[in-house]
């Protein structure tokens, strides 16, 4: 199965408006892509829209959000339901600087239903850090049957490396994710035995399908990912050789 577990709807500030659930689950399908997480900054108020869009296209789906930490570090929660993200997102709205998103500046932050219907738009600002650590957000995320994902550890910012330097390994991330152009070999030097994947950190639809991570899966599940991750048997799709 090829999967994408790092896909934003429009509810994050800085995505298309175009990447409505409907629309993200019908491009997975045409793409080839057999199981798809969507992964909205400190937030899955889409999760409930995007599983039934993806039940509709036949595309397995995971749930999740892209806390960006204390530190700023980017780390991607991913669960098996819908109601573990929603209480991860409890957790982290907790936490978030109480302030009001300003559309004009940030971008827009619709909550919709499956039928694109703009439900609500969403006040906190989505796109700053919540006061949670990396450390903290690694325990609640697993304490609720998660797997963190380090978000795009090879770019200069909001990523582990940039933002912490050297691991100490009690950060609680189960796997890597490299971004599109990343060379995997390269980048295996630094990240030692932790099990890699490539997502395609999707904010437009024709974004979605470029990057995919390939494994033999009984299941598009957590228990399925955190096994494959332990056997080493995931395969990255080629880098873009342009972002
Ligand atoms: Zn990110
Ligand atoms: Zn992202």
């Amino acid at each position: 199965m090829r999967f994408d577990l790092h896909i934003h709807s429009c509810l994050s500030p800085c995505a298309s408006l175009e990447m409505a659930p409907s629309a993200i689950a019908r491009a997975a399908r045409e793409r080839g892509l057999g199981g798809i997480a969507i992964a909205d900054h400190n937030s899955a108020r889409n999760a409930q829209a995007f599983a039934t869009c993806c039940a509709r296209e036949g595309v397995a789906a995971l749930f999740g959000l892209e806390v960006c930490t204390a530190e700023e570090v980017h780390a991607l929660t991913i669960f098996d339901t819908v109601e573990q993200a929603m209480a991860m997102t409890a957790w982290v709205y907790d936490a978030l600087v109480k302030r009001v998103n300003q559309p004009e500046v940030f971008g827009d932050q619709p909550v919709v239903d499956a039928d694109d219907n703009i439900e609500e738009l969403e006040w906190r600002m989505l796109g700053f850090a919540t006061r949670r650590t990396v450390y903290e957000v690694g325990e609640h995320a697993h304490a609720l049957g998660g797997l963190v994902v380090a978000s795009h550890v090879d770019r200069p910012s909001f990523s582990a490396f940039s933002q912490l330097g050297v691991l100490s390994g009690d950060e609680g991330f189960d796997a890597m994710e490299l971004s599109r152009t990343a060379d995997e070999s390269r980048w295996r030097e630094r990240t030692g035995a932790m099990p890699l994947v490539r997502s395609s950190d999707s904010h437009l639809l024709a974004d979605l399908g470029l990057v995919w991570t390939e494994a033999d899966l009984a299941a598009f599940t957590v228990a399925e990912l955190r096994r494959v991750f332990r056997e080493g048997a995931t395969t990255l799709s080629p880098p873009l050789t342009r972002f």
